[in-house]
């Protein structure tokens, strides 16, 4: 055979996966999902719930992935990311996944998962969980088998995540280099799809992220919402009505930046500065647009949530597509590997 097993670049594959470990909240939304409905429409897509790396953090907790993972597959129909556009699978009704990760792990020299920066990062951050494990170290190459099974030619990702598609090339490479023919690789070299990070903060002006309890949560009601944007914190020099205060200074803005119209924000912008506005006020244009964004979802979401066999047809046969197209690269791979007994 003369012709490479890559196959032709276009329409373009793409994997993405995201962890079942909490609720998703608005900085999902804003910083993946958008991401993911753009790319659906032109690009080949596998998008995955990733239910072993969720174990690699939290395996003392098995529970929260079983209840997370059905939430987040909701959100995920509820914004719109398309069973007819896309595949959506859940990584551990693959096991085809695991078989390459272990097949990886015999040539993948240790040091280059250890200088992945996130490995020390998150071991510093998530210091009340020991990660001194094995499957902790693994979970980049975990990630470098999840996207060369379906030999993605793209990986959407954040600055952070880089280092983790640069080890999947580094592996595809040394695969190719072992066992094939220069003129045959098996496994492309995926190229990392830089998605532009959400500029939308948390409620408290930090990270939107569950551990500070700032969220917005996709599933959660109006009138929560409602509660959670009526208390923001605003400029501290606000105190009374008639104080003057700094937009600049205050995470309702940043808000602001992302919803309202340019009228609206000059609006606010000059009644903050001179006390023409008071900050419910201000906090009312900002909730009409989080309304009009969040509320289709949310119905979306709730009408999904009553029928949950049309919600796991579409899983499992997401999960059926998903583990034919692992079953064609593991089959290259054993062959590859003479390891196709056929017995
Ligand atoms: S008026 Fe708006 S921008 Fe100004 S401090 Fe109040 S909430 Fe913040």
């Amino acid at each position: 055979m003369s012709t490479s097993d890559i196959q032709p670049k276009k329409p373009q594959r793409i994997l993405s996966g995201m962890r079942p470990t909490g609720r998703l909240h608005l900085g999902h939304y804003k910083g993946v999902l958008v991401n993911w409905l753009k790319l659906q429409d032109d690009h080949q897509c596998f998008f995955f719930a990733a239910d072993w790396h969720a174990l690699t953090t939290d395996y003392a907790n098995p529970g929260i992935v079983q209840q997370t993972i059905w939430d987040m597959l909701i959100d995920w129909l509820a914004v719109g990311i398309d069973p007819e556009k896309c595949v959506i699978f859940i990584q551990s009704e693959v096991p085809q996944h695991a078989e390459l990760h272990l097949l990886f792990s015999f040539i993948t020299p240790l040091p280059w998962l250890e200088r992945v920066p996130t490995y020390k990062d998150q071991i510093e951050q998530l210091r009340e969980k020991d990660l001194g494990t094995y499957g902790f170290l693994g979970y980049p190459l975990l990630q470098s088998a999840d996207i060369l099974m379906y030999r993605a030619d793209g990986v959407p990702v954040g600055e952070d995540q880089v280092p983790h598609v640069e080890l999947t090339r580094e592996v595809a490479r040394r695969f190719n280099h072992l066992y094939r023919k220069p003129d045959q690789p098996l496994f492309p070299e995926p190229e990392s799809l830089l998605m532009p990070a959400s500029k939308l903060p948390g409620l408290d002006g930090r990270k939107m992220s569950k551990s500070y309890n700032n969220t917005i949560e996709l599933g959660e009601t109006w009138k929560v919402t409602e509660q959670k944007v009526k208390t923001m914190p605003t400029d501290p020099a606000r105190v009374r009505r008639e104080d003057p205060g700094t937009p600049e200074k205050c995470a309702v803005w940043d808000f602001h930046k992302l919803y309202s119209t340019e009228d609206e924000r000059s609006e606010v912008h000059a009644g903050c500065k001179s006390a023409g506005i008071g900050c419910l006020d201000c906090k009312k244009v900002l909730l009409k647009h989080l309304e009009e964004e969040l509320q289709p979802i949310r119905q979306r979401r709730a009408e999904l949530a009553t029928h949950m066999d049309d919600v796991r047809d579409i899983v499992k046969k997401g999960n059926e597509r998903a583990r034919i197209e692992a079953e064609r690269t593991m089959d290259k791979v054993r062959r590859t590997l003479q390891m196709g007994y056929r017995v």
